[in-house]
């Protein structure tokens, strides 16, 4: 911002007249998303502009029209001007299903906090970006893209399109990494590019960009967020009532928002089965040596010793706002899940925390158990209690309502979240499964 820059009188409200005409068109395409397109809070940056006319230029960095978890459509006013009403529009759409569905939190390259601010202002946008996110934005477009195709909303030249690339339908980011990666080494070699690096911003992956200030202050709070992914939530089940179409992407989505309980043993399952084959491919690959037993087996290596099983720590959370009863059920599937990976049996480190860590318990069985405590909660002391072990656990579950402070760091270690109830939070860098309330025995839903 310095006083010799070129002047563009009025570019300002031309680019507020397009992105308004942009989210009419957007609400009419997709009813069903209109509070959330019109959620969306417009910020605008500071036009690159053109030395000898002092007109704003489009920055092919900012061609997604990013977004960042709190809500906020960055709108480069180069790029709002030089994109049609219906492709800006898109867009949007295209954003609302990023920050609905949850793809900065699901982010396999989610920084840990104190982390860099990437340099995503730059003409090609995911030239510098890492690999990984780079892949990851992809994937997750292809998800979204394939329900905005189902509604004859194609894409503009260039996205990630699930149909073209002759990829299955209805399937999520995490599913077409892999598929992403084989598409992308067998078309590399044909020198063909997969599709364009669109870098979708923040709310893709939850890494920081240069252009965002930063600050918690603009957009939307996680309440809010909440109460507006409801509304969606219940708004698409209307429609679905009313016997109205709907790409088989939301339809699932909705559901799984309003009836969380449907499948929160599913997303419990996951999380633990993925924290502890994340853990034991760590293991497996650094301590992989050969065997001093191997000799008295004449080359044959024990299968039983090359497999390494994750050493997991249960915390439990027992302040008091959680019933005993709940907490046993939950450790009774908790245990159940680490059984059916690592095989059952197997001693089992435990230890129950309020605002202290009580002393650690060391188990076969979940029903053995003793849950110690009551008053508030300090996870803080919990985790790093945790850390403090010997020897030191591959992957903490904890247990708890996330009414606590958390460690601001991420630990040395996987940690699942098992959230019980609507309330309280789990740090960013956790995996994270909600667990209702009532929490239903098994057979119920
Ligand atoms: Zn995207």
């Amino acid at each position: 911002m310095t006083a010799d820059r070129p002047r563009a009188p009025g570019y300002e409200d031309a680019v507020r007249a397009r992105i308004a005409a942009a989210r009419l068109w957007a609400a009419h395409r997709a009813p069903y998303l209109a509070s959330a397109v019109f959620a969306l809070n417009t910020v605008i940056l500071e036009p690159a502009l053109d030395e000898d006319t002092g007109a704003p230029v489009a920055d092919p960095g900012f061609r997604a029209f990013p977004a960042d978890t709190r809500w906020n459509l960055y709108v480069e006013p180069g790029t709002a001007l030089a994109t049609p009403v219906e492709e800006a529009g898109w867009w949007m759409l295209h954003q609302v299903g990023h920050l609905v569905r949850g793809h900065a939190a699901r982010s396999p390259v989610r920084p840990e906090p104190g982390h860099e601010v990437s340099t995503a202002r730059l003409p090609a946008a995911g030239a510098v970006r890492d690999e990984e996110a780079h892949r990851w934005n992809q994937a997750a477009d292809a998800e979204i893209n394939d329900d905005l195709e189902a509604e004859e909303l194609r894409g503009p030249v260039g996205v990630v399109s699930p149909a073209e690339l002759g990829l299955p339908a209805h399937r999520t980011a995490e599913e077409y990494v892999p598929m992403l990666d084989v598409l992308a080494s067998a078309m590399g070699r044909g020198g063909r590019a997969l599709a364009e690096a669109i870098d979708c911003g923040s709310g893709v992956d939850g890494q920081e960009r240069t252009y965002e200030d930063g600050g918690p202050g603009e957009g939307l709070t996680r309440l809010d967020r909440e109460l507006l992914e409801r509304s969606i939530a219940a708004g698409i089940q209307d429609r679905i009532s009313a016997r109205g179409e709907l790409p088989s992407g939301w339809r699932r989505w909705a559901e799984e928002r309003l009836r969380p309980s449907v499948n929160w043993r599913a997303r419990l399952g996951a999380v633990i089965r993925r924290g502890l084959s994340t853990v034991a491919g760590q293991v497996d690959f650094s301590y992989r040596r050969p065997s001093r037993r191997a000799g008295a087996y004449a080359g044959i290596v024990p299968p039983s010793m090359v497999r390494a099983v994750p050493d997991t720590v249960l915390v439990i959370d027992t302040s008091g706002s959680v019933t005993k009863d709940v907490l046993s059920r939950l450790l009774a599937e908790v245990t159940g899940i680490i059984d059916g990976v690592a095989g059952p049996g197997r001693r089992l480190r435990a230890f129950c925390c309020d605002v202290h860590p009580h002393p650690v318990q060391v188990v076969r069985r979940a029903s053995d158990i003793e849950l110690v405590g009551g008053g508030g909660t300090d996870m803080r002391a919990g985790i790093a209690t945790a850390m403090a072990l010997r020897p030191r656990p591959d992957l903490v579950v904890v247990l708890t309502d996330g009414e606590t402070p958390w460690p601001e760091q991420r630990p040395p270690a996987q940690v699942v979240v098992c959230l019980i109830g609507d309330g309280g939070h789990a740090p960013g860098w956790a995996s994270v499964a909600r667990i209702p309330q009532g929490m239903p025995a098994k057979g119920e839903t």
